[in-house]
């Protein structure tokens, strides 16, 4: 630095300051509104339209129709950009982005995760209930 002076005022400066960066992992990190992280699947909202597996630019997501309107997603979180398109294309709501971040994985297979959709809790009209 030519100026020892400017030089000076700058740590000065900074000592008061703030601090610019955080204890991560131990002060937690908070991301900011819009930040795109990792995808959750809503089963019980799905229609099985196929809209978010047509419009993934990525081929990360697939909806597998596992019983009569109960569908499951298969994610594989390793494919998957981030990129949000599938809630815009979800009609229903049934998928939703989250601000987590913390997916790093030493074993790739567990970025493939499988969301299945729960069976009706109520039973149908004039059968019994045999749980
Ligand atoms: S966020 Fe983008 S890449 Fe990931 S599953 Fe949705 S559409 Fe595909
Ligand atoms: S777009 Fe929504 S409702 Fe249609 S298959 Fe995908 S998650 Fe289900």
């Amino acid at each position: 630095m030519k100026n020892p002076g400017k030089m000076l005022f700058e740590v000065l400066n900074h000592l008061f300051k703030k601090p610019a960066t955080v204890n991560y992992p131990f002060d937690g990190s908070k991301m900011p509104k819009g930040f795109r992280g990792k995808i959750l699947f809503h089963p019980e909202k799905c229609i099985g339209c196929q809209l978010c597996v047509r419009d993934c630019p990525s081929n990360a997501i697939k909806i597998i129709k596992i019983a009569d309107k109960q569908f499951e997603a298969q994610i594989d979180l390793g494919k998957c950009i981030y990129c949000g398109q599938c809630v815009d294309s979800c009609l229903k709501k049934a998928i939703e982005i989250t601000s987590d971040f913390e997916l790093a994985q030493l074993d790739p297979t567990k970025l493939k995760i499988t969301v299945k959709g729960e069976p009706p809790t109520t039973p149908p009209p004039n059968q019994p209930n045999n749980a």
